[in-house]
């Protein structure tokens, strides 16, 4: 007897494969979805490495197929891969986009996120699964399954913000990476990463908006217990453009090189927006105190309350002092 959730993984499974073929097989799929995964410099291998696949710009081209083999339509609604509207009627949710099956740790399918080709104003650039009985978005890393043997042997991992630094990522050899995908980071993310490393790097793009993401994930992750550094790319680059910008080479160098602790990459954001402004001083320390309030392992705070003491020559008392009214809770 099949469960709820084995008929949803087969269907994932079978709609994978369904936009796969279609975008290798397909006139429509070939001219407009392998055409544009080329000029975004995807080979082969990688198309198959991330079963990357195209959804036909027609309204129910798939759910036809598959209710032609026997899904119901209340599975295809169960899975999200349709929308119902009111008196019954339906369509797929993905058309005319490229596809990017997010798998879980075992490989399996449980959701897809779909990219528009066109520059339709109207519409948005990434549209995803809906939560599902299988796919819990706040639990799922994008490019887990296909980092985490990496992530073990490095022990770290690079976190971006899209699907497409993951992947591009990998065709400039580094495979120790997941996606965020332009959400603020959860616990069970975080307890995700934990099962195999204590090492992050946070890789976010290069915008105001980069910067934003990567301090609000830095809090996060310190407070998940995991140690944490950081890497700033220029601004306008996201690491898919920067690899392909660089070469493998350069940019595994950029990366080793640009790569901080993320005490100093506070430190040196705050010292670029503040460094003449004393009351703005002032509240970029206790910004940083703030942050190092959060890890959990007192010997790790005193060692960061160090660091934050001699970067800034300040001196530790002071910076213990506000340590410690922000954990007795008077701040
Ligand atoms: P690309 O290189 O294909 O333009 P990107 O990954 O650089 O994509 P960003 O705009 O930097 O795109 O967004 C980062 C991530 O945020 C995306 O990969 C996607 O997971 C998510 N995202 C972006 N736009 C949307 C949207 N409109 N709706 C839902 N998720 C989105
Ligand atoms: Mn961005
Ligand atoms: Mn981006
Ligand atoms: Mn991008």
């Amino acid at each position: 007897q099949q469960s709820d959730r084995d008929r949803l993984y087969a269907l994932m499974n079978y709609a994978k494969d369904y936009y796969k073929e279609s975008l290798t097989t397909s006139e429509e799929g070939q001219s407009i979805g392998l055409s544009y995964f080329r000029e975004r410099g995807f080979h082969d291998r990688t198309l198959e490495k991330f079963e990357l696949g195209y959804s036909l710009n027609e309204w129910d081209h798939l759910s036809k197929k598959a209710m032609g083999i026997g899904y119901t339509d209340d599975l295809l609604e169960k899975a999200g891969l349709i929308v119902k509207k009111e008196g019954g009627r339906f369509y797929d949710r993905f058309r005319g986009r490229v596809i990017f099956p997010v798998h879980n740790l075992s490989g399996k399918v449980i959701a897809f996120g779909a990219r528009i080709l066109t520059k339709e104003k109207d519409q948005p650039k990434y549209i995803n699964s809906p939560e599902t009985e299988i796919y819990h978005k706040s639990n799922v890393l994008y490019g887990m399954f296909q980092a985490k043997n990496a992530i073990r042997r490095e022990d770290f991992c690079y976190i971006v913000e899209g699907y497409t630094d993951v992947i591009s990522m990998h065709q400039a050899d580094v495979d120790n990476v997941v996606a965020s995908s332009g959400t603020a980071f959860t616990e069970e993310q975080i307890k995700l990463i934990r099962r195999f490393t204590e090492n992050v790097t946070v890789l976010f793009d290069g915008d105001a908006a980069g910067i934003k993401a990567a301090l609000r994930g830095i809090d996060l992750v310190l407070k998940g217990g995991l140690n944490v550094r950081v890497v700033l790319l220029p601004d306008g680059d996201d690491p898919d453009s920067y690899s392909k910008k660089m070469g493998s080479t350069e940019f595994k160098q950029y990366l080793k090189s640009h790569s901080k602790d993320f005490i100093s990459f506070k430190i040196d954001l705050l010292a670029s927006e503040s460094v003449h402004d004393p009351i703005k001083k002032a509240e970029a320390i206790r910004e940083i105190v703030t942050s190092i309030s959060l890890i959990p392992d007192p010997i790790k705070r005193s060692v960061y309350i160090q660091e934050t003491g001699q970067l800034l020559k300040m001196q530790e008392s002071v910076l213990l002092t506000e340590l410690n009214k922000i954990l007795i809770g008077e701040r």
